[in-house]
């Protein structure tokens, strides 16, 4: 049974058709990479899921639920990007409960699920620190911190390691699944990196101009019989 369902999503920006028809569902706690070329539209699926860009066609049901009317914070759905978009005037901590703060949690709850977090991100030593102080994997570690500190119901990362040294990427990418078996959170997944896809995902959706063209597990897609 599927925990999130996309069906029929259709979005066009002007006369240019970015996605036709996508279809996709994911389980609970799976974690589905987006795998395509650059351009082929899976910022844009994700920014629709996350209700930041709105669709043409389609329903988003979230435990069978649309989703689609509602606004991006009532959603429960967290997105992680590729430029880390922390608050550069608030230091690591006050990142992570910022938005646990505008949902009204409190000074006690707040606290509790930002040390939590910190110590799951090992970055206990730096939780006064400012971003600007902090080295790329250290930012999106913070920024994968911010969106889990909400406890939403699906996690959308796209491709937060991107911008990321070889050797950063290869330990940030671990302890991303790692967090994510952690969580048995459900997570999309978005990258143009053949491997990273293949060593992160339960399962791998290729797109194609605007549209899912195959999907898989790992061993299914890249194992040739
Ligand atoms: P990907 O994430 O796969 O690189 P995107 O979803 O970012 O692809 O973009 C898909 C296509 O949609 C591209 O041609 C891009 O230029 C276009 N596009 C994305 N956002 C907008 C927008 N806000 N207005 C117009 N075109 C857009
Ligand atoms: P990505 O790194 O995901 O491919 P882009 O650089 O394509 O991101 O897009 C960055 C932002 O610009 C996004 O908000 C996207 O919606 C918007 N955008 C992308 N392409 C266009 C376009 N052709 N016209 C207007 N906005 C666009």
């Amino acid at each position: 049974n599927a925990y999130l369902e996309l069906q029929g999503i259709r979005k066009r920006f002007g006369n240019t058709h970015v996605l036709n028809h996508v279809d996709l569902q994911i389980r609970e706690g799976e974690l589905v990479t987006l795998l395509g070329p650059s351009g082929c539209g899976k910022s844009t699926l994700l920014r629709c899921i996350a209700g930041l860009t709105e669709i043409d066609e389609g329903k988003i049901l979230l435990e069978q639920k649309d989703i689609v009317n509602l606004a991006p914070r009532n959603r429960e759905i967290g997105m992680v990007f590729q430029s880390y978009a922390l608050f550069p005037n608030l230091t690591v901590v006050e990142n992570i409960q910022y938005g646990m703060k505008m949902r009204g949690a409190s000074k006690e709850e707040r606290h509790k699920r930002s040390e939590e977090l910190l110590g799951l991100i090992d970055l206990e030593d730096k939780r006064d620190a400012y971003p600007q102080h902090l080295s790329g994997g250290q930012q999106q570690r913070v920024a994968l911190a911010r969106s889990l500190a909400v406890q939403p119901k699906v996690l959308l990362l796209d491709e937060p390691l991107s911008a990321l040294d070889a050797k950063i990427r290869k330990n940030l990418r671990t302890e991303i699944r790692e967090i994510q078996k952690t969580f048995n959170m459900t997570t999309i997944f978005v990258t143009h990196d053949q491997e990273e896809a293949l060593i992160l995902s339960d399962r791998v959706c290729l797109m194609n101009k605007g549209s899912i063209v195959q999907q898989g597990t790992p061993e299914e897609l890249y194992t040739t019989p």
